[in-house]
C-alpha cells in the first residue's frame, strides 16, 4: 500500500466556467488556469501520482506544452491510471476536501462523488468529497479561490 496527497488552489474571474471534479457548477465566476482549471481534478492527480512516486503534476503535464491549453482536466487523471496500471498500482480510496466559500458546494457534493467514482472505476463508498467554507477569512473566505485537498491510497495489484 502508498499513500499520497495533493494540493491546490486556482483564482475565481468572472467569465469562466466553474468545473469541480468533471462536473460544472453553476455560478457566475469560474477558476482562471491554462487547461480548464478545475482544482479537484489537479489535487486529485497529485495525490495519485505522489502515491505511485511519480513527482508532481507539473512535470507530467507541464503548463508550457500546448497540449494541455484548455485541457479537459479529467484527461490527467486517465493518464495517470494508466501509468499507475502499468506499474501494477489500483486506487484503493480516495477522499476530497474541496474549499469553497462560494457556491455552497453542499448541493453539488453528491454529483462530484459520482463524477469521480466513474473516472477512477470505483465504487462510490470509496470516493468520499467534503466541501468547507473559509469561515469568511483568507483568500477562500473572501471567494477570491477555490482549493481542494485529496488524499489517495493505492495497493499493489497481484
Ligand atoms: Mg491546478
Amino acid at each position: 500500500m502508498r499513500v499520497g496527497i495533493g494540493h491546490d488552489t486556482h483564482r475565481l474571474e468572472p467569465g469562466r466556467p466553474l468545473l469541480l471534479g468533471g462536473v460544472r457548477v453553476e455560478h457566475s465566476r469560474g477558476l482562471a488556469g491554462h487547461s480548464d482549471a478545475d482544482v479537484v481534478l489537479h489535487a486529485l492527480t497529485d495525490a495519485l501520482l505522489g502515491a505511485a512516486g511519480l513527482g508532481d503534476i507539473g512535470d507530467a503535464y507541464p503548463d508550457t506544452d500546448p497540449r494541455w491549453q484548455g485541457a479537459d482536466s479529467r484527461r490527467f487523471v486517465t493518464e495517470t491510471l494508466a501509468r499507475l496500471n502499468r506499474d501494477g498500482w489500483r486506487v484503493v480510496n480516495v477522499d476530497v476536501i474541496v474549499f469553497a466559500q462560494e457556491p455552497k458546494l453542499g448541493p453539488v457534493k453528491a454529483a462530484i462523488r459520482r463524477s469521480l467514482a466513474e473516472l477512477l472505476g470505483l465504487p462510490a463508498d470509496a470516493v468520499n468529497v467534503k466541501a468547507k467554507t473559509g469561515e469568511k477569512v483568507g483568500h477562500i473566505g473572501r471567494a477570491e479561490a477555490i482549493a481542494c485537498q485529496v488524499v489517495a491510497l493505492i495497493g499493489q495489484t497481484i
